[in-house]
């Protein structure tokens, strides 16, 4: 594990595991090594694919001896491991996805980072890893993305994306939770996504997560055994599946890696967080900001017979994904078994173009944040 030791003093975070955080030390600036040539000059932010260009710089922070050591940031680039590093067999690795953005008059802002450190914290926890302070946490991201900001794109729908991970960085491949572990945080710019019409198809027969197992918290093997089963759906022409519940395939839990509504008569619906469901910030917000316009939002168990009656009977007027890739994803299609559904064409005061469109301005600057959700960066 080359990249990154520490230039700085030690920050000494000791994490008595059952106690949860404890500092002993902070106020401590993070140290930064500055890359020597930026890699900005010769990138077109206009020409840029999702998750393949990055910034300058990341976020290294290792555990080790039962203690967080100071973080640093660093230039970006690769990292030296053994064949034998933990996280390289059993997969206990988590991660997080959140976005900066720049509005019209330059500022930056991140959204709602508290609740995905929050969330990555619940992570850590489901996988045996250990607690990261929240406020270092925080401090690096901002850090990170402030020393970035020239790379974050401007415009609609462009942002930086940001992604924070961690993995078990032990020389072992006896089956225990690692002893060491490397926290990292990098960047992307990004633009929108493509905004194809999403056709989606109801797994019955895979299951993404099940009662007792890993499906609320972010970790890479959920997405490792979805791959298969989506593979199958693409192969017939469906982008997404949504998921149904692994007992019985008669609940709705999640569309591909996003949360999903319905707008079914006059409410908006969504599965409650059963356990087997990632618990989405894009979807709390949604509600957050639908219930605040007087849209009834009931978060329950959705049968799939519900929703192909609404389908047949013209009831379900909406159908669309959320997650902070690609914000909202419109749902055109879906299908059951060999019945494929079209969905009504979307209208300015359709529920998900109304509320994904005042969810931006929010991000942007350009309404006021009423709820605190921004943390000015720059
Ligand atoms: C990350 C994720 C989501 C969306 O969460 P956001 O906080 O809205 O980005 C939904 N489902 C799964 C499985 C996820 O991993």
């Amino acid at each position: 594990m080359a990249a990154g030791r520490g230039t700085g003093g030690r920050v000494h975070y000791i994490w008595p595991y059952q106690y949860g955080p404890r500092m002993i030390t902070t106020g401590q600036k993070i140290a930064i090594q500055r890359t020597t040539k930026s890699r900005l000059p010769e990138t077109d932010l206009d020409q840029i694919k999702f998750g393949r260009t990055f910034s300058d710089h990341m976020v290294v922070m290792d555990y080790r001896d039962g203690a967080w050591q100071a973080p640093t940031i660093v230039p970006f680039g690769d990292l030296r491991m053994s064949p034998a590093t933990l996280v390289l067999h059993y997969s206990q690795t988590i991660f997080e996805g959140l976005k900066a953005y720049k509005g019209e008059g330059g500022q930056v802002n991140l959204f709602r980072p508290q609740a995905n450190i929050a969330r990555m914290n619940r992570s850590t926890h489901r996988m045996c890893m250990p607690h990261i302070p929240e406020d270092v946490f925080l401090e690096a991201l901002v850090e990170l993305v402030r020393l970035d900001k020239d790379w974050i794109p401007q415009g609609e729908e462009a942002a930086m994306y940001i992604r924070p991970f961690m993995f078990a960085s032990d020389e072992y491949i006896g089956v225990r939770p690692s002893e060491s572990y490397r926290f990292m945080i990098f960047t992307c710019p990004v633009r929108g996504y493509y905004k194809e019409a999403v056709r989606v198809k109801i797994e019955t027969e895979y299951s993404r997560a099940f009662p007792g197992g890993t499906g609320t918290a972010k970790c890479g093997g959920n997405y490792a055994g979805a791959l298969y089963p989506a593979k199958l759906g693409q192969d017939k022409g469906f982008h997404q599946l949504v998921w149904t519940d692994a007992k019985e395939h008669r609940f709705i839990e999640e569309s591909g890696t996003m949360n999903i509504f319905f707008h079914l008569g006059d409410k908006l619906v969504t599965p409650a967080l059963s356990g087997t469901i990632l618990d989405g910030i894009t979807r709390d917000s949604i509600i957050e900001m639908a219930r605040a316009e007087g849209i009834t939002v009931e978060e329950r168990p959705i049968t799939v017979a519900e929703i192909v009656a609404g389908l047949r009977n013209a009831t379900l007027h909406e159908a669309f994904g959320t997650g902070t890739a690609a914000t909202i994803a419109h749902i055109q299609t879906i299908a059951l078994g060999e019945e494929v559904f079209d969905l009504p064409a979307l209208t300015d005061s359709s529920h998900s173009v109304h509320l994904g469109r005042k969810l931006d301005e929010i991000r942007r600057g350009a309404v006021a944040d009423t709820r605190g959700w921004l943390v000015n960066v720059a």
